[in-house]
C-alpha cells in the first residue's frame, strides 16, 4: 500500500499503483430485514459511495475518497508510521489494482440494489416493497 520505493514485480505490483489508498472499505451487516435494506440504501444514496458483495458473501460499503496522506506522486507521506490496516494490506494479499475485479457484485445506486434483492432475496424484497408502500 502506497510505498516509498519501487517494489519487485510479482503478481500484482504496488510500484505503479496506490488504488488501495483511494477508498475506504467498511464491512456492514448482511441485510436481513427492512431496516437493513434501508440502511444499505442510505449508503448508495451518498455521492462517491458504493456497496459491494464479495465472494464470501460479506457486504461492505466503499467510500471512494483519496487518503489525505497520499502525495501527488501516489506515495504515502507517513509510510514509516502508516496505520496497521495499511501495513497489513500489500501485494501479498491484494486482488490487484482493479478494485472491481475483487468483488462479486457492485451496487452503485438504488436500482442495482433492488434488482439484486428482487432476484436473489425475493422474500426480503417483497417485505421491503410492502413496508415502503404504506409510507
Ligand atoms: S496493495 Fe494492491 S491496490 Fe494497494 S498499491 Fe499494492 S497493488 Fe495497488
Ligand atoms: S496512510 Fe499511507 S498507506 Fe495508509 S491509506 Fe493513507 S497513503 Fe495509503
Amino acid at each position: 500500500m502506497a510505498k516509498t520505493k519501487k517494489k519487485k514485480k510479482q503478481g500484482v505490483d504496488c510500484s505503479d499503483c496506490a488504488v488501495c489508498c483511494t477508498y475506504l472499505n467498511i464491512v456492514v451487516e448482511r441485510p436481513n430485514d427492512v431496516e437493513d435494506v434501508e440502511t444499505l440504501l442510505s449508503y448508495v444514496y451518498h455521492k462517491n459511495a458504493d456497496l459491494c458483495l464479495d465472494e464470501d458473501g460479506d457486504w461492505s460499503v466503499v467510500f471512494h475518497n483519496r487518503c489525505k496522506q497520499l502525495d501527488k506522486n501516489n506515495l504515502c507521506k507517513i509510510y514509516e508510521r502508516r496505520p496497521y490496516i495499511c501495513r497489513a494490506f500489500s501485494e501479498k494479499n491484494c486482488h490487484g489494482d482493479d478494485f472491481s475485479e475483487s468483488v462479486r457484485k457492485h451496487f452503485s445506486n438504488e436500482k442495482d440494489l433492488m434488482d439484486y434483492l428482487g432476484k436473489k432475496r425475493p422474500a426480503l424484497y417483497r417485505k421491503f416493497r410492502s413496508a415502503y408502500s404504506v409510507r
